[in-house]
């Protein structure tokens, strides 16, 4: 393996490959997780008449105080049949259109209603509860940037705002290739020296988490001609995600089978535990992955690359690990030569996140690994981290909902 490539340079390698793909328009029901690829701009005012904030009167503030004949009753839905006139005042309902002439609602905990008549001791203020046409965006105003995550809010506002077919990148095709003569599926007989296969599931969650279209192969056996004909296949999707066959053992045969297929590797190797052997390979516009077999670093370099790879596909702007802030609860050394990422239980106290790096470090260890919260990042460097020392994490929990 030449000089590994530090974590970031890896990253900034993976991300410049990894060009936003074509778009198509969503229908709004189906575009939660998707990524906007186009500025939104609203079809309709946001409100789209003067709406009324409360269940209340609507009235003409130089009416009051006083006393006012109520005319009529103004429902969600349904706008009032005339303007209100001096002296007059309509019940209205939280939502309803202000009628013309009127100016403010006056809030229905502050009137005394007596038969016809509504009365308040104090005067109304000019636009008292009402929430004025277009308030909080005008139509051809845009309401969301491109490289927007669908949330939730975001939904509704494009949904309010009259936009129900937005444009998102189109979602990228995966398909995920676990190699090894060993693997079994979870469920079947053992035989001597076999293991059951579980990065295979656990990419495929993380992956369809990332917001990308999976397919998953049975398990390949370590022989050149099923490597071959499992990654012919896999070249077809827009991201190949392999795990195992990546090191230097003479049954590692995906690099080797890659380049046979015409597959160009861009690096192999980066400076981190664990995950030190990934590859990262593109033919055409297919970006190939080729993770390490052990669970534990499949997991990390999924998290670290493959996720962000995914996003940058997805056109989102900002494709990078979402890493968040804590401090560590007992003190790590640090490696000159490598960035350490390390599985440790989260602790809040007093709204602080508290880190402790467990043990089972191994990057076999998955059932440790399982038991974790978060995913630790102690940066290359020299000395030692005291306990204390704020550090950044990814949550293991939430990963795959990315
Ligand atoms: P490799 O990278 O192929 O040398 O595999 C490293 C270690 O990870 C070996 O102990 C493999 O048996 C194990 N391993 C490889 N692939 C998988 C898999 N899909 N599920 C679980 N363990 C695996
Ligand atoms: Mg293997």
């Amino acid at each position: 393996m030449a000089v590994p490539l530090t974590v970031d340079e890896a990253l900034a390698r993976v991300l410049a490959r990894a060009r936003p793909l074509e778009t198509e328009q969503v229908a709004l029901t189906e575009a939660a997780g998707r990524v906007l690829a186009e500025a939104a701009v609203a079809a309709v005012d946001l409100p789209g008449f003067p709406s009324s904030a409360m269940d209340g009167f609507a009235l003409r503030c130089a009416d009051t105080p006083g006393s006012l004949r109520v005319v009529g009753h103004v429902a969600a839905g349904q706008p009032a049949a005339r303007a209100l006139r001096a002296g007059e005042a309509m019940s209205i309902a939280t939502g309803g259109v202000v009628p013309e002439g009127a100016d403010a609602v006056l809030q229905i905990e502050l009137a005394e209603t007596d038969g016809e008549l509504v009365r308040m001791g104090d005067a109304v203020a000019p636009g008292a509860n009402v929430r004025p046409r277009g308030g909080d965006i005008a139509a051809g105003a845009r309401v969301l940037r491109a490289g927007m995550l669908l949330s939730p809010s975001r939904l509704a506002a494009l949904a309010s705002a009259g936009i129900a077919e937005p444009r998102c990148a189109r979602r990228p095709r995966v398909t995920i290739v676990s190699t090894g003569t060993e693997l079994r599926p979870p469920g079947e007989p053992l035989a001597a020296g076999q293991i059951y296969e579980s990065n295979g599931l656990m990419l495929e969650s993380l992956i369809a988490g990332g917001g990308a279209v999976v397919e998953r192969t049975a398990p390949v056996a370590d022989d050149e001609q099923a490597h071959r004909t499992a990654l012919e296949r896999a070249l077809t999707a827009d991201v190949v995600v392999t795990s195992g066959g990546v090191s230097v053992g003479r049954h590692d045969l995906v690099r080797q089978t890659l380049a046979d297929l015409g597959a160009e590797e861009d690096f192999w190797g980066v400076a981190m535990r664990p995950g030190k052997p990934l590859s990262f390979s593109v033919r055409g516009t297919t970006l190939v992955f080729g993770l390490p077999g052990n669970p534990v670093s499949a997991l990390v370099s999924g998290l670290l690359f493959v996720l962000p790879a995914l996003r940058a596909l997805q056109g989102l702007a900002n494709p990078a690990p979402r890493f968040r802030l804590g401090l560590l609860a007992a003190p790590a050394s640090r490696r000159p030569e490598r960035d350490d990422y390390q599985r440790a239980v989260l602790e809040e106290r007093d709204g602080t996140v508290v880190l402790r790096p467990g043990t089972g470090q191994e990057s076999h260890m998955i059932a440790h690994a399982a038991a974790a919260d978060a995913l630790v990042h102690i940066p290359r460097g020299e000395g030692e981290l005291v306990a204390g020392a704020t550090v950044r994490y990814l949550p293991l929990d939430t990963a795959g909902s990315a």
